[in-house]
């Protein structure tokens, strides 16, 4: 028995049941596995069942992670970045979800014109404006694409959100949608750049965020089971 190859094939099925429910392709709902604090042999046998993206949180945690697996998958950065650890960050990651402030995407541009890579990156949205969490205000965002576009060596691909939690997915199917609205309207200001990204749903409300039009989303628990201390 392994349970992560038997979560990996129910979720699966769920993201591919829950995109066909709205008309869309499974294939355009991409699954980032979130495995902080997961341990290599669990990352193995995700991976060796078909686990395609793993996201980290921690960039220590993370670095460690990817010289012990190395790119046999794509590394998503998905927590919290700090200025100094930018260039560990472009090192390790093909996509940063959580850019959500100028200083943080000219740290990011620095660190990848040194590498000379183009860096994919996300801009993390606080819908609700959660003190507790971060992201650029929805009204915000404009400004910070548009200083963002000038920043030759970051690639923007869409938008990603963490909203308030809820037991009830219902619940947080107003911020799914209200993430793909801002997309689309940013899409219209910005019909050069290509937001073509909507990285939002975890394990609890997937299937509402990709009812609403998420195309990559980050589950853990479901995949992994219960995180300690969670
Ligand atoms: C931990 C985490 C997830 C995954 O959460 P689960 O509820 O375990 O699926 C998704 N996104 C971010 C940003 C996280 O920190």
């Amino acid at each position: 028995m392994n349970p992560i190859a038997d979560n990996l094939r129910y979720i699966l099925d769920q993201i591919a049941a829950a995109a066909q429910r709205v008309g869309r392709q499974p294939d355009e709902v991409k699954l980032v596995a979130v495995s902080k604090t997961v341990d290599l042999e669990r990352m193995r046998r995700a991976i060796a069942a078909g686990v395609k993206i793993l996201g980290e949180n921690y960039l220590q945690e993370a670095q460690t992670k990817i010289a012990a697996l190395g790119q046999v998958v794509s590394w998503h950065f998905i927590g919290n970045l700090q200025t100094n650890k930018a260039a560990g960050a472009v090192a390790g990651f093909d996509l940063i979800h959580s850019v959500d402030r100028l200083k943080l995407a000219q740290a990011l541009e620095k660190a990848a014109q040194k590498l000379g890579k183009i860096q994919e990156i996300l801009i993390e949205v606080n819908l609700a404006g959660e003190a507790s969490k971060s992201g650029v205000a929805p009204e915000d965002a404009a400004a910070l694409i548009e200083a963002i576009a000038a920043l030759p060596h970051l690639r923007l691909r869409g938008l990603m959100t963490m909203p308030p939690w809820f037991n009830e997915p219902e619940a947080v199917r107003p911020y799914f949608k209200q993430l793909r609205e801002l997309k689309d309207r940013l899409s219209r200001s910005f019909p050069e750049i290509q937001l073509s990204e909507l990285s939002m749903g975890m394990s609890g409300d997937f299937e509402a965020a990709i009812e609403e039009g998420a195309t990559l989303v980050r589950i853990g628990t479901a995949i992994f089971g219960a995180r300690p201390g969670a």
